[in-house]
């Protein structure tokens, strides 16, 4: 088993405070990992340091045995670690088409472009029957969907996820959940931030439970779903 991202001992801080306070976790290559805990945890502070974009205090991360720590943002997206940002973060004035072309804006190969949008289209026929609709006419359930199949344009080899199930019915969460297995079966590895604990792990060969900035508990998806401390702090007891 290979590891795709490294991180050491990972701390970033908002002026004095500190949000996140030595983090030590791996991905590894072709898998589904989940980090879950509570509101105001740290978990998106940790995705925004993966993806560049707050530089850490301290520590290291290492993409594909490179140290991309102090990379600028689009660097780290060139080399293939593609954040689906929380609250969706689609541009509603342009259609469904041009939302998802904008994310091939590192790639420049026409075809292989084209070939990546049938592969969304695939993936969501829904988004294929709305192409040319204004993407702010999209449910919010589609426009998490068009997220996905934005951050999938940039042709990732990873992927990162804030909350994908936020504030959508529970039948949407299920087919978005059933989505990020069948993108994770062709071959991409995902990082999952969640607050649907249980959703979350039961999808993730591995998990990390977050608290307060550090890193309380690490196994298995389904040793962390059967833990009683999961259970009883996560899972409603
Ligand atoms: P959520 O699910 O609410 O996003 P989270 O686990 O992702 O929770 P973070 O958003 O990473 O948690 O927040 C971690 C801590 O950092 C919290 O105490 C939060 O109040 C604080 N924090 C987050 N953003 C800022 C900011 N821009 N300035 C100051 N403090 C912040």
């Amino acid at each position: 088993m290979s590891v795709l991202l490294r991180v050491r001992d990972l701390a970033v801080a908002y002026g004095h405070i500190e949000a996140v306070k030595g983090l030590t976790f791996h991905l590894n290559t072709g898998e589904i990992t989940a980090l879950v805990g509570a509101n105001g945890a740290g978990k998106s502070t940790t995705l925004l340091a993966l993806s560049g974009l707050l530089k850490p205090a301290r520590g290291k991360i290492e993409f594909d045995g490179e140290d991309i720590t102090a990379l600028p943002a689009h660097q780290i997206v060139k080399r293939g670690v593609v954040q689906v940002a929380e609250g969706r973060a689609i541009l509603t004035t342009l259609t469904v088409a041009e939302n998802l072309v904008l994310g091939a804006y590192t790639r420049t190969d026409k075809a292989e472009i084209a070939a990546s949008l049938d592969e969304v289209y695939a993936l969501f026929p829904r988004l294929k029957d709305r192409a040319d609709q204004f993407a702010g006419n999209l449910s919010g359930g589609e426009q998490q969907m068009l997220a996905i199949g934005r951050a999938l344009m940039a042709k990732p080899k990873l992927l990162l996820l804030d909350e994908p199930s936020m504030g959508l019915a529970p039948i949407m969460v299920q087919e978005i959940f059933r989505t990020l297995v069948e993108i994770n079966r062709r071959g991409l590895t995902i990082l999952l931030v969640e607050q649907n604990v249980r959703q979350a792990l039961k999808i993730a060969r591995h998990g990390y439970v977050i608290e307060t900035g550090e890193i309380v508990l690490a196994d298995s998806g389904e040793n962390l779903l059967a833990n009683p401390k999961v259970e009883e702090a996560y899972l409603g007891g």
